[in-house]
């Protein structure tokens, strides 16, 4: 067993995904998946990259829902359902269980910042911390043995080589949507802890009771299909205009 930092870390460097504007593109897992091939430790191998039975090893899945509000008004065939794009990879919790239960010390939390890293020349390849974290963020890499896991790009964000702006972790570097901030959640004036008092964010799966320190801000509530429609029929009444730019023109005479 493994214990965790005996007090609170000083700070708390985590992410916090807007799952309002992610378009699940997955720019972020590839750049992931690049960045930590090539920049950091043994390469994340692919055993079957290709075809049905693909295997291989992601440190940031996104994984794609179809959502129904509770009480949303049936609207032809899709109602009021939308998609939310659930970007997920480790959350570097507080009461990290993939930590206290690593048998030989490898994987541990950072005393100085709070990330959880493992320690390829102790792990084992055991799998308990897979089986511990209630996320499924641990990847166990088939082709080196070991457990491999989001590192927050450490070897970016500390690198005084590099641009102040590229010392954030590659996924955060590459989001064209601008959909995943890094920073501080121990200073509660950081850009991200001022984003998730604002916008609500939340834990993953609180009840875990593990504190994660990563966030998600929750998606904005949309207008009902009802009144799109009726923003549509503005946009047929328009003169002069049709299809995209009616609408355009209807919604601006109303501003
Ligand atoms: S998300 Fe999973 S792997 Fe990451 S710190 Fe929490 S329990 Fe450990
Ligand atoms: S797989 Fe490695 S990091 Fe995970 S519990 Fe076993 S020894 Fe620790
Ligand atoms: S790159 Fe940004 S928008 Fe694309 S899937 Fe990742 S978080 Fe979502």
């Amino acid at each position: 067993m493994t214990s965790l930092p005996t007090h609170p870390t000083p700070k708390k460097l985590g992410l916090v995904i807007d799952l309002d504007i992610c378009v699940g593109c997955h720019a972020c897992v590839v750049n992931c998946k690049e960045w930590n091939t090539g920049g950091y430790g043994a390469a994340l191998s692919d055993q079957h990259p290709y075809g049905a039975d693909v295997s291989g090893t992601w440190l940031n899945r996104i994984h794609t829902f179809e959502v129904t509000p509770e009480g949303g008004e049936i609207v032809g065939e899709a109602g009021e359902a939308r998609i939310v794009h659930f970007p997920k990879s480790c959350l570097h919790c507080e009461d990290a269980p993939c930590v206290t239960v690593c048998p030989t010390g490898a994987s541990y939390k950072r005393a100085e910042d709070g990330i959880v890293l493992v320690d390829e020349d102790k792990c084992i390849g055991c799998g308990l911390c897979a089986w511990a974290c209630p996320y499924g963020a641990r990847e166990m890499d088939l082709a080196a043995g070991v457990m491999k896991k989001c590192t927050l790009c450490i070897d970016r964000i500390y690198n005084e080589t590099f641009e102040e702006v590229d010392r954030v972790p590659a996924c955060v570097r590459t989001c064209p949507a601008n959909a995943r901030h890094f920073g501080d959640f121990a200073d509660p004036n950081s850009a991200v802890s001022v984003m998730v008092a604002e916008r609500g964010g939340m834990d993953l799966m609180p009840e875990q009771g593990t504190r994660p320190v990563n966030k998600y801000l929750p998606p904005r509530p949309r207008k009902p299909l009802s009144e799109s429609a009726a923003m549509f029929s503005v946009a047929e009444d328009t003169d002069g205009a049709k299809g995209f730019f009616a609408w355009l023109d209807g919604m601006l005479d109303r501003i």
